[in-house]
């Protein structure tokens, strides 16, 4: 009995719930991960084009973030403390103030929620609701928010939808743009709507959208449908909350990826890349006028993670002090354009998606999505879909993956779909 548990798949298939998925994708076990690449526990290595699902946009185990973790840890730092004052919670929240909050001229409160996206959103539907008295809220076709059950009741995908096992209401679904068709002014629609007294959609508490939608498809609104999103909401008394968990942070290029918009949310839910170094760390913003809390009415253990806390001041003082990162991201985000559309050009009908460092490919279905991110894996690069079908091949590399590697992923991913596109008319 030699065996060396780990790298033996047995205990997964054996024990681990039916309901993992990621690892049904990646045959692999890992072991160790730096940057931008992962190695498994057979010595191969990958370049990640997954990032934890934009968790990772750092990469792996930034050596800042990890020394001052060491360090916090190694001096016995605080590792929870329930939502009690610490030094490195007061660090975080003045640097969150400093880089992020001041320069854009907000005042939003900082809600320390559960650790995870799906509670940042929970808490903010909560809030809409609790300081309107209403229930309604509006989320969108395609839209993510996560899995409990409040944010499952805001989250389109079918699928999804019905692991819940009860009726998710008290949400109403009205189309993102593009969703109708190029067509189809889903704006003037969902204005006509709310003005219509006889549509039957009662007075919303509050509208959630992701700019860019992360699960569903990779659709980017335009500007001036997310403007005109705003002042619906702002005209029916609803607020306005923005699902920033996958598309913040960097990923469709500026720390918010409504920071080229002319809104103003009155919530923002933050995660994912939010402690910089995947740990999980959720907030919800919130205006300072809908701070009506009253003290625990939303608790939870583990709200605010003191390891997070150190992790993500450093993220923010590295990345966020200038626009350097900035520049950096938009670069890359030119090359991730080019080399996807020679990518899209090899497949009729196939389409580019998305924007900044959260770009794919929409080439038509699903079966030939996961044939490429299959085929990118053997080849060393770990990459997923994304779309109501799985049809959108999705990069989501870490923003700080360094330009050649970056190249040498995207020349593989196309090699990936070059030989997918010839075994297919090979088929036919
Ligand atoms: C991932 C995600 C969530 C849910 O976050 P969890 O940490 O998985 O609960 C919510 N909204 C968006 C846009 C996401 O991408």
């Amino acid at each position: 009995m030699t065996t060396d548990i780990s790298s033996d798949k047995a205990i997964f298939e054996r024990r681990e719930s039916q309901v993992r998925s990621y690892c049904r994708s990646f045959d692999a076990v890992f072991a160790r991960a730096k940057g931008s690449t992962l190695h498994d526990a057979k010595g191969n290595s990958y370049t990640d084009f997954l990032s934890g699902c934009s968790s990772l946009n750092y990469g792996h185990n930034d050596p800042d973030m990890k020394a001052a973790l060491m360090a916090h840890i190694a001096d016995d730092g605080i590792a929870h403390a329930l939502d009690m004052y610490t030094g490195p919670k007061a660090e975080f929240l003045e640097a969150f103030e400093r880089l992020v909050l001041a320069p854009r001229g907000m005042d939003h409160k900082i809600m320390m929620t559960g650790p995870t996206g799906a509670n940042a959103v929970e808490a903010a539907i909560k809030l809409a609701r609790k300081v309107t008295g209403r229930t309604n809220v509006i989320a969108f076709t395609n839209g993510f928010h996560g899995m409990t059950l409040g944010a499952l009741s805001l989250t389109g995908n079918s699928g999804k939808r019905r692991g819940a096992g009860v009726p998710l209401n008290s949400v109403t679904h009205l189309p993102f743009e593009g969703s109708l068709g190029d067509d189809v002014d889903t704006l003037a629609m969902i204005e006509a709507m709310l003005e219509n007294d006889s549509s039957g959609i009662d007075a919303p508490a509050a509208f959630i959208l992701e700019l860019v939608q992360g699960e569903g498809g990779l659709t980017a609104a335009s500007r001036s449908w997310v403007e005109g999103v705003a002042r619906l909401a702002k005209k029916h008394g609803a607020k306005l909350i923005v699902d920033d968990i996958q598309a913040g942070i960097g990923r469709a290029g500026d720390f918010f990826s409504f920071d080229d918009m002319d809104i103003e949310p009155d919530m923002i839910t933050l995660a994912k890349s939010l402690s910089g170094f995947g740990l999980p760390f959720a907030l919800t913003l919130i205006r300072p006028e809908l701070d009506v809390w009253k003290p625990a009415e939303h608790n939870g253990t583990f709200r605010g993670n003191t390891h997070a806390f150190v992790t993500a001041r450093i993220a923010l003082e590295k990345f966020w002090a200038d626009d350097a990162f900035k520049v950096e991201i938009a670069e890359k985000a030119a090359v991730l354009t080019g080399r996807l559309q020679r990518i899209a050009d090899m497949i009729p009908g196939a389409r580019l998606k998305g924007r900044g460092m959260m770009q794919g490919v929409d080439v038509g279905n699903g079966g030939l999505a996961g044939a490429i991110c299959a085929e990118a894996f053997v080849r060393g690069v770990i990459i997923e879909t994304s779309g109501a079908d799985d049809e959108v091949v999705k990069v989501l590399a870490p923003l700080t993956t360094p330009m050649d590697q970056f190249k040498e992923g995207l020349d593989t991913l196309a090699e990936a779909a070059r030989a997918c596109v010839e075994t297919r008319i090979a088929a036919e």
